[in-house]
């Protein structure tokens, strides 16, 4: 029996392709030898530090050669990786470390980290502007471990920090079952990546997205991964051009931002080298797709899925009809349903009715971090974990999102689906970007209200953007206010945080 360990992809992509880029960020290029031996020798450093098999690594870096590193040292070990956004500070970081138990926390230099570490007690490995040659040839150089633990499918690889579907936050563990089958369906059915593809790493590989249909897929394949340690849309559409990279991953927000960045560049972005354009973690506006789409060229294949799904649950296949404002089928080796709110299954024939996706296969995490409460909460009896995001079924089996369970408004007993109404301000010419939400209302519970931000040299008033959604919607769908922003909140994948926006 071959080991599970996601560190043997690797190890086999380094034989096969060792001269392969890796990772590229900007003029730093490492080839899959590099990066087998610098994990290599990691792995040994942390091994010295006490690290062993089951024991969780915090690894709390932006995206930069040092994470793919510390992710695969950290496996080859048989150790848990415990990804942690870098914008943490010091009360978020302690709570992951006592949560997780990490035994040691990797870290740029900064007080946040340095103080969290001491308070709980925590090695600290701090990674400065020199990266990690010291460990790898310099003066903290050791041994390094060739070989690579055996692990089972059902061992946790990683666990990953996630708001879950509701209440306080939650780990989510995944093993290396999830993991593997997940990175596999999507390389082989989804991206078909080989060594001759560049994929783009602007979503953070912190997150699931970025992390398995990013950095391990390509790590699978011998694709070059090319960084951006933060999204930025400009700086990604000039690495698109630089790198030709044939495979973008992304958020909606990150499309409309790269819309946006291209109107006002001097001469329009080639992104001709782009074979396949990815969307999720969030609903794909239509107007975003068709304005990107036209521009560039590029056609968006929108899919779903959540950290507890590793990602990916469902996805427009490249070789299918492609059903734009679809989630689209499940993929290989994960089944999907709609429950009602009784928990019965939704009449699947019924093109209108609308549930809640429950998705089961082998991408469903083994459950959350020392929480078999919630864990029982989330996924039943029958092993269907339940996602908190409501959907329609049509004829084909195509799965079209109407909106987080959480999200929906209910004004005076009537539900409305904010997303409905999002669309259609995003069909307005001078609208960029748009979130709407309930907000408390004595009389009717909830009420509509939008949130807007302008395209760049746009104009319209607020009423003009409530005429605009009030003529094509009932009377009770459309917002009664419009309020201009300059940004949405936006968490670190570049979703839009409506949790936010309700606080004030
Ligand atoms: P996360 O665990 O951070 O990946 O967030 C998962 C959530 O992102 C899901 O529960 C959905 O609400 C949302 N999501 C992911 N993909 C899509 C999509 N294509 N359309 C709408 N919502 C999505």
């Amino acid at each position: 029996m071959t080991s599970a360990n996601l560190a043997h992809n690797l190890a086999a992509t380094a034989q096969a392709h060792p001269d392969a880029r890796a990772v590229i960020l900007d003029d730093m290029v490492l080839t899959y030898a590099d990066v087998e031996e610098s994990v290599a020798r990691l792995a040994g450093w942390l091994r010295a530090q006490g690290i062993d098999e089951g024991d969780r690594v915090a690894l709390m870096l932006p995206n930069v050669p040092a994470f793919p590193v510390l992710y695969y040292a950290t496996l080859r070990l048989g150790a848990v990786v415990v990804p942690m956004n870098p914008l943490f500070k010091k009360r978020e970081i302690q709570f992951y470390l006592e949560d997780s138990g990490a035994k040691l926390l990797v870290a740029m230099p900064g007080d946040d980290a340095q103080a969290a570490a001491e308070a709980t007690g925590t090695q600290l490995l701090t990674v400065g502007p020199e990266g990690l040659s010291s460990y790898v040839h310099g003066e903290e150089a050791v041994d390094p471990v060739e070989e690579i633990v055996a692990r089972d499918g059902g061992d946790t690889a990683v666990i990953l920090y996630t708001s879950g579907t509701t209440g306080r936050p939650k780990e989510a563990e995944l093993t290396c079952d999830n993991l593997q089958t997940n990175q596999l369906a999507t390389t082989e059915t989804l991206l078909h990546l080989d060594e001759e593809d560049v994929v783009m790493g602007c979503l953070p590989l912190f997150h699931v997205f970025g992390m398995t249909c990013g950095m391990n897929t390509a790590f699978a394949t011998g694709a070059a991964l090319t960084m951006i340690p933060r999204f930025d849309p400009a700086k990604a559409l000039q690495v698109i051009e630089r790198d030709a990279v044939t495979v973008f991953e992304g958020v909606p927000t990150m499309y409309g931002a790269m819309l946006a960045a291209a109107a006002l560049a001097d001469t329009p972005p080639d992104l001709s080298t782009l074979r396949t354009a990815v969307s999720g973690g969030a609903s794909l506006p239509l107007e975003v797709m068709k304005k990107f789409e036209d521009t560039f060229g590029a056609t968006i294949l929108e899919g779903y899925g959540l950290s507890e799904t590793s990602p990916v649950a469902s996805f427009n296949h490249p070789d299918a009809e492609r059903k734009a404002g679809s989630i689209g089928i499940p993929i290989r080796g994960v089944e999907m349903k709609l429950a009602g709110p009784d928990g019965t299954d939704v009449d699947a024939s019924d093109p209108d009715a609308v549930g809640e996706i429950c998705i089961r296969g082998e991408n469903i995490m083994k459950g959350y971090w020392n929480r078999p409460d919630a864990t029982s909460e989330a996924i039943d009896d029958d092993g269907w974990f339940h996602s908190g995001d409501l959907a329609r079924v049509d004829e084909d089996g195509y799965y079209f999102i109407v909106d987080r369970k959480k999200d929906m408004i209910i004004r005076g007993g009537l539900n409305i689906y904010p997303r409905e109404i999002e669309e259609l301000l995003y069909e307005h010419p001078a609208v960029a970007e748009a979130a709407v939400i309930g907000v408390p209302h004595d009389e009717l519970g909830e009420e509509v209200a939008a949130y807007v931000v302008l395209a760049p040299d746009a104009e319209a008033t607020e009423a003009e953007l409530v005429e605009h959604v009030k003529s094509q919607v009932a009377p009770y769908k459309y917002p009664r206010t419009v309020t201009m922003i300059e940004e949405l909140p936006k968490g670190a994948t570049g979703k839009i945080l409506k949790r936010e926006l309700r606080e004030g």
